[in-house]
């Protein structure tokens, strides 16, 4: 909400004190299933936490008074005004400094001595003002007070007049925008319409000047002016001369009707006031649209006929009736007002206002109402062609640009106003909770916008996005023997706002702190729960000593907040916010991104896989080849063996001997013995040389047992050069895991059993 003054605003304290009484929880559940008496109710001791600090209303710079009519061209708040004014006398150092804080303190008085009732005028409320102000000053500093009021006095001017948040005011406000836009409009009809009055002037008194009457003496003297010319002899020599090319008869008579038409409307009308077209309902408007209907007609038609006529190309038009009266002639008629109370909208207003809207009559309608919920503005505007906007009095910049806007639209407008005061709070107050709380949305239908985002506009309404309006408040925690200040954060909902209405006050029940239990939600948390069993919803209240308080409501009220909720989410829907439809294209969207994601990601794992088995197939195939190499090295023809963890050749040297014994074995008398030294060679050690990574590892730990061959791959040079320990760390050190320790030759070496051990993972 809006700054404040000087304002030093009681801190809000929550505090557990057992004097403000306590309620047990059967009570408090009680009451949330029945709800109270109204007789009995407190609530009217209480105020919604989010309004508290804006209670003392003259202190706090809000929205009202409103001036009309002064130095700026647009209504402006007082605050506002204010402000300007210091910034325009741009007084500095401690001089500016006073001259400011003697104009808030002005500022505060006129506030607190204005009657809702009246309508001031600038210079009385600053009159009054001023006195008041003047009584509080002591003396010392009571000249130079006036002194930098008088400054501020000449320097603004004080015309104007000043408006306060009552019905009168909206009216007055109303009537004042209607006056400014006519204007406008006025200049540019009033522009038209003379040129058109010119011209068809011009071509009559061109034709008159061929006429016989113009060449009298008497029309020659006046339009010549001379004194030495004879125009009787002027005049016989001029008639003597036959003048041809005369407008036909039919056309001059039907410009001079026409120009006749021209002056009496336009001399009718240019000079209307508020009061000639201000009907009280809407049923009145028509008739004032109808009485004027003729008129209008014929100034169209003849507005057409001259137009054409100057333009020499006249041709005969359908007579212009009310049906066919097309956006370029309403903008020539005058719009007429409607200001009337929702209550004067029985079934014959209702069907005139339809009537209005199906026809795009320019009437523009103006309905007070102080009941929420109300749908009419949104079947308005659902006609198409019906300027609407819903607002309450408290948002005068909303009122204002909603005015101005309806008023310069060529049809029909309806201003839905919300205003209602209430015996707790102010008028202004009480109508901007109603804002806030969504009880009664702000918004606009602009019919001349392109696309429906363009048309209906609800940014107007505060934190339009939300749920709920939200705001910061600090709280005072006192307990435990200190005071600790927190910043909170408290919606705004329709049930702070009942809360305020006498009708609806046997639905709270004010809990002190001590009270407060584990079942009570807040109850915007409360309406947003899919499982609400054993839960009771509070709003935050304060109370006159600045002490927070929950009420609890009545679940008899929750139904009531879910429907306005409803129609709150109806209306952002339609302003795109949080709209269904998008949310389920959104949606869609989503899973379709999601499914080409798990697609896109198998295609990269396949992709991935497949690499990995071509390049372990690659690697396999290597390995096989560099086994076949190495045996082919060694000369056999029987690579595969080396496969196997069989026979010495694959753990001793290749020699120029072990060639022959391979080359002399294959016969089968030897395929026995062959078998036995396979059983055997399971004990000895080995090393799969082919695939050494050629890293040092075993070499460094034992140069005489391991070595490498022409490929500088390890293999084991002589077994009797190490002991079985060295077998077992080499092939545990061995990164490739190629060295096979096989079971130790001397089984006197110590520590055996523990290197057998180590020695299995790697047989
Ligand atoms: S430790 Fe393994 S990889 Fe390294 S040289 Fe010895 S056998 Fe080859």
């Amino acid at each position: 909400m809006e700054t404040k003054i000087g304002v030093n605003v009681r801190p809000i304290r929550e505090v557990e004190d057992e004097n403000l009484g306590s309620v047990s929880l059967k009570e408090i559940q009680t009451f949330f299933r029945k709800g109270g008496d109204k007789k009995k109710s407190a609530m009217s001791h209480f105020t919604p936490v989010l309004l508290y600090p804006y209670l003392d209303e003259k202190k706090a710079r809000l929205n009202y008074p409103v001036i009309i009519g002064g130095n700026s061209e647009r209504p402006v708040p007082l605050s506002r005004m204010i402000d300007e004014l210091i910034e325009k006398i741009g007084a500095e150092g401690d001089e500016g400094e006073k001259l400011r804080r003697a104009l808030l303190r002005l500022e505060v008085e006129m506030k607190s001595w204005t009657d809702p009732n009246k309508i001031y005028t600038l210079a009385d409320l600053w009159q009054i003002g001023s006195e008041k102000l003047a009584s509080k000053i002591d003396e010392k500093k009571k000249e130079a007070t006036l002194g930098y009021l008088k400054t501020a006095k000449q320097t603004l001017g004080l015309e104007g007049r000043v408006l306060t948040c009552s019905d009168k005011s909206i009216g007055a406000l109303f009537g004042y925008l209607w006056s400014s836009s006519w204007d406008s409009s006025n200049k540019e009809i009033d522009k038209e319409v003379t040129e058109l009055i010119a011209k068809l002037d011009d071509i009559l008194r061109v034709d008159d000047a061929k006429s016989g009457k113009a060449k009298r003496p008497e029309y020659l003297k006046a339009s010549m002016g001379a004194a030495e010319i004879d125009y009787n002899a002027l005049s016989n020599v001029l008639s003597s001369v036959k003048s041809t090319n005369f407008l036909p008869v039919e056309r001059r008579r039907r410009m001079e009707k026409n120009l006749r038409t021209l002056r009496n409307y336009w001399g009718k009308f240019k000079n209307a006031t508020v009061d000639k077209i201000k009907a009280h309902d809407c049923v009145s408007a028509l008739k004032i649209w109808r009485d004027q209907l003729p008129d209008l007609l014929q100034f169209i038609t003849a507005a057409r006929t001259a137009y054409l006529e100057i333009n020499s190309k006249y041709v005969k038009f359908d007579k212009i009736i009310e049906a066919n009266l097309d956006e370029n002639d309403l903008a020539l008629s005058l719009p007429i007002l409607v200001d009337m109370t929702v209550d004067k909208l029985d079934a014959e207003n209702r069907y005139a206002l339809l009537e209005i809207a199906n026809k795009g009559l320019p009437i523009k309608v103006l309905i007070r109402t102080n009941k929420t919920g109300s749908k009419l503005a949104q079947r308005a505007m659902m006609q198409g062609n019906l300027y609407v906007m819903q607002t309450t009095a408290s948002h005068t910049e909303h009122l204002i640009s909603g005015f101005e806007k309806g008023l310069a639209y060529q049809g029909p407008a309806l201003f839905h106003v919300y205003i209602d005061d209430s015996p707790r709070i102010s008028t202004y107050l009480h109508t901007a909770s109603a804002l806030e709380s969504r009880a009664v949305p702000a918004f606009d239908f602009n019919p001349t916008g392109a696309s429906w985002a363009e048309r209906f506009d609800l940014s107007s309404t505060p934190q339009p996005e939300s749920e709920w309006s939200t705001e910061s408040v600090v709280v005072q925690v006192t307990g435990g023997g200190g005071n600790e200040e927190t910043e909170r954060e408290f919606c705004f909902t329709l049930a702070d706002f009942l809360a305020l209405n006498s009708d609806f006050v046997d639905y709270f029940m004010p809990v002190p702190k001590s009270s407060w239990n584990n079942a009570m939600a807040p109850i915007d948390d409360y309406l947003k729960m899919d499982d609400v069993k054993g839960k009771i919803p509070y709003i935050s209240l304060v109370d006159h000593n600045g002490i927070l308080w929950r009420a609890v409501v009545s679940e008899k009220l929750i139904s009531t907040i879910y429907s306005s909720m409803n129609g709150w989410r109806s209306l952002q829907e339609l302003a795109g916010i949080n709209n269904s439809h998008v949310q389920k294209v959104i949606h869609a969207e989503k899973e379709r991104l999601e499914e080409e994601k798990q697609l896109e990601i198998a295609a990269i794992q396949q992709a991935h896989q497949d690499e990995l088995d071509k390049t372990v197939a690659e690697m396999t195939e290597t390995i096989v080849s560099r086994i076949a190499a190495g045996l082919l090295t060694e000369g056999t023809s029987a690579p595969l063996i080396s496969l196997a963890p069989s026979s010495s050749p694959k753990h001793v040297a290749p020699s120029e001997d072990s060639v022959k014994e391979v080359e002399v074995s294959g016969t089968d008398h030897d395929v026995a013995d062959e078998e036995d030294e396979e059983e055997e060679s399971f004990d000895d050690p080995y090393i799969d040389t082919p695939m050494c990574a050629t890293c040092n590892e075993c070499i460094t730990r034992n140069s005489a047992m391991f070595a490498y061959d022409d490929n500088k791959q390890a293999y084991i040079k002589d077994l009797s050069a190490g002991t079985y320990a060295d077998l077992v760390v080499a092939a545990e050190k061995c990164p490739v895991r190629v060295i096979h320790p096989g079971k130790p030759k001397d089984s006197n070496e110590p520590g055996l059993d523990e290197l057998i051990k180590r020695a299995e993972p790697f047989n």
